[in-house]
This record gives C-alpha cells, sequence and structure tokens, in this order.
C-alpha cells in the first residue's frame, strides 16, 4: 500500500463520503487554475504512463483515464516532440513525467508512475514491457503480448523477478456483453455449445506497421483474429487442443508481401467442439455466435469499443453504454491495489500466443497441429 493511498483512505474516511461517487476537492491545490484532469484528486489512485501515443493510446485510453477511479494519466513515454507538448496541455502532465524513448528507463526513479502501458506496435512490446518491469513498475501490455511465445517467457520472467504484475490489455474481459457470454457458455445456460462461429475483420489501408511482419509479427490474426479465439476460450471455458488453418490466395500481393491477407481457422476443443472463425485484412465482419443444444446466443457487432449488440434464443442482450477501457483500466488498478492476480495475466497471453503460432503452422503445412502449453 503507498503512503499515499493511505492519507487518501483516511481521508474520505474520515469525511464519511467513502459511499459516495462524487469528485472530491484534492487535498493540496497549488494551482487554483489547473485544468480538470489535475483539478480531480489523484491521490488514492494509480499512476499510468502510456508508452506510444497512437491511435489506441490518443483516442480510447487518454480518453478513458479521464473517467477512471483506482488511476490516472500520470506521464508519457514518446519519440514524438510535439505530441509531448500537446498531451502536456491537453492532460496537465508535469514535465518531469514526460519522457522519451531514450531516457526511458530513468521511469524507475518516478514515484508518480505506478504502471506502464505498452501501446506500441507488436514487436516493441517485449522489450518496452521488460524495461518496465527493471524500471519497478507494474505492466499493462497490449494485445498480442508479443511476437513469440520466448518473448512472452522473458516478459513474464522480468515481472516477476521485479515482483510486478503483467496484464494484457484484453478490453472485453471487462466489457458486460462479452461477460455474459462467457457466463452463457461455461455455465451452458442454453446447454452445451455444439458450434461456434466467429470473424472479425477490417479493410487495412496499405503502408502501415500492421502489413509489416518485422512490427506486426503477422497479419489480422495477430490483430484481430485474436478476439475470435479469446472468445472462443472464455465462453467455452476451454483452450484449444489442436488447430487447423487455411490462407486463400492473396488478391493483392503487392499489398501483402509478408503476412497474410485472409485466413480460415478452426479450434478442436476438448470435448470435440470445432470453431470456425475467419480474420481478414480486405473485408469486413465482426460477429461471434454460438449454437448451443437448447438455443443459440451471438454478439454482432461483436468486438468493437461500443455498439455491442446482443441476442440469443431466449431474447435480447442489452447493456448501457460504458467505457471498456476506462473499466479495464481501473480493474487492473483495483487488483494492483488489492493484491490480487489480474484477470487478464500475462500467463493469458502468452496462451494466445502458443495457439497464434500453432495456427500459422497449421496454415504453412495444410495439417492438424496439436498445441502443448
Ligand atoms: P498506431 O500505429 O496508431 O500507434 C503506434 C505508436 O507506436 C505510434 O505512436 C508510433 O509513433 C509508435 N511507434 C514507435 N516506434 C514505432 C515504429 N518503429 N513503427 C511504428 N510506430 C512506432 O497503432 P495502434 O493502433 O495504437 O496500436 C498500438 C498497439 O495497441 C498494438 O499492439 C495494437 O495491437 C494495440 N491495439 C489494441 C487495441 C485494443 O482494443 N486493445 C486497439 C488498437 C490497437
Amino acid at each position: 500500500m503507498h503512503s499515499k493511498d493511505l492519507s487518501r483512505r483516511i481521508f474520505i474516511k474520515d469525511i464519511g463520503l467513502a459511499g459516495l461517487s462524487i469528485p472530491l476537492l484534492p487535498l493540496h491545490c497549488d494551482n487554483p487554475g489547473q485544468k480538470i484532469s489535475n483539478m480531480k484528486d489523484n491521490k488514492n489512485k494509480l499512476g499510468i504512463a502510456l508508452v506510444g501515443l497512437g491511435n489506441y493510446a490518443t483516442g480510447q485510453l487518454a480518453p478513458a483515464l479521464q473517467e477512471t477511479e483506482h488511476c490516472y494519466l500520470a506521464g508519457i513515454v514518446t519519440g514524438t516532440p510535439s505530441k509531448a507538448i500537446n498531451w502536456k496541455e491537453k492532460y496537465n502532465i508535469p514535465e518531469k513525467n514526460i519522457y522519451s524513448y531514450e531516457n526511458y528507463d530513468s521511469i524507475k526513479d518516478n514515484p508518480d508512475i505506478d504502471i506502464i502501458y505498452v501501446v506500441l506496435p507488436n514487436a516493441m512490446h517485449a522489450a518496452y514491457s521488460i524495461r518496465a518491469a527493471k524500471a519497478g513498475k507494474h505492466v499493462i501490455c497490449e494485445k498480442p503480448m508479443a511476437v513469440s511465445t520466448q518473448e512472452c517467457d522473458e516478459m513474464l520472467a522480468a515481472c516477476k523477478a521485479a515482483g510486478k504484475t503483467l496484464s494484457i490489455g484484453y478490453r472485453l474481459h471487462f466489457d458486460p456483453y462479452h461477460l455474459e457470454i462467457k457466463r452463457l457458455g461455461q455455465q451452458k445456460v442454453l446447454g452445451e455449445i455444439s458450434k461456434i462461429n466467429s470473424s472479425f475483420s477490417f479493410v487495412a489501408p496499405k503502408g502501415i506497421w500492421r502489413l509489416d511482419k518485422r512490427l506486426s509479427g503477422g497479419g489480422p490474426l495477430m490483430d484481430l483474429g485474436i478476439y475470435c479465439l479469446q472468445a472462443v476460450c472464455y465462453t467455452t471455458g476451454q483452450v484449444p487442443v489442436a488447430v487447423t488453418a487455411q490462407s486463400p490466395p492473396v488478391t493483392d500481393t503487392d499489398k501483402f508481401k509478408g503476412v497474410e491477407e485472409t485466413l480460415d481457422w478452426q479450434m478442436e476443443m476438448p470435448g470435440g467442439l470445432i470453431a470456425k472463425c475467419r480474420t481478414s485484412y480486405s473485408e469486413n465482419s465482426n460477429q461471434f455466435r454460438a449454437e448451443t443444444t437448447k438455443g443459440w446466443f451471438e454478439v454482432q457487432p461483436a468486438f468493437g469499443y461500443s455498439g455491442l449488440q446482443g441476442r440469443t434464443s431466449a431474447g435480447k442482450i442489452e447493456y448501457p453504454r460504458l467505457s471498456q477501457q476506462a473499466r479495464q483500466l481501473d480493474g487492473m488498478a483495483q487488483s494492483i491495489k488489492n493484491n490480487q492476480p489480474s484477470i487478464v495475466p500475462g500467463e493469458m497471453g502468452r496462451r494466445d500466443v502458443i495457439i497464434i503460432s500453432a495456427i500459422y503452422e497449421a496454415m504453412k503445412s495444410g495439417k492438424r497441429v496439436e498445441i502443448k502449453y
């Protein structure tokens, strides 16, 4: 427990507001003209530094960190000085909490930063997560955890050696629609699952790092297909024993040089269920559907940040709009504060990288590949 947490807890208890979710005034406010995010009292919150200020960090994580109750945007790590200026201004980030990739390791001396969130291209996840652990910080790393199982092992070892937690940015474990299909599937509410079909695809523009295998580690499977793979695992409560995969002929050989364009794969689950999945960078799709012995359930659209729609043979699944990322960040921060294990730990990220590697092996060999974890 940090001393700042303790003082804040006592403060809340003493004034009897523990049950209220109203924003409280800060204990110290040196500058009454401060911007909104710093006007909130961050004393009981864990400080997060985002590494890599691209689309996801800018469009989703930073806004979500303005809503969170257990963590806040304390710092940034960026290679682009103009971004540092804009973010400093927009989120009132103190100069001392702004790092470049060069001086990143000195973040170890900064007590404002409790958690480092790596939001870089996939092939950079391992190096920046390991440096975060060596700096003595908890780590959140975006999906896919890394581009090889060996990298995953190194990340897990670094976090273990540092005594810090490692979570993967699997936001859908905090989304009510996905928690509901997990419940329906695992508790067999509509009977046993007999079939699963899932796909997630979008049309990728030319020239992005996602099409460069050195940075992405792979194509849409690493980026989008991983959501289908995950949903199969959490709705069944199982991991596949074997996979098969087929990649149709590439339609744009100029664009898809190093990574697959489209991939169909099948996951053989322990009871014999075959889950059928598809991902592509040349079409649009976004759905999950399970047939069960007593009906069916589905989410479509399934994997976006909002606008999810759920249906079952017994009726609609409906929840109010919320920020998946705010729930994810708060959930992760709470588990750290309470010394509880992450619900999306590095081990789960490693498991998925093993499944992805097996799918690629099956795609290349045309054979059924058994998976050893
Ligand atoms: P992006 O291209 O928008 O941002 C990447 C960031 O990395 C940029 O700030 C870029 O400047 C920086 N960078 C540093 N070195 C780089 C290099 N050598 N090449 C390219 N960029 C470099 O990507 P993004 O969509 O924000 O994705 C970042 C990570 O977040 C990926 O791992 C992705 O899978 C993940 N992501 C997760 C979700 C989710 O819903 N959980 C959504 C989108 C992206």
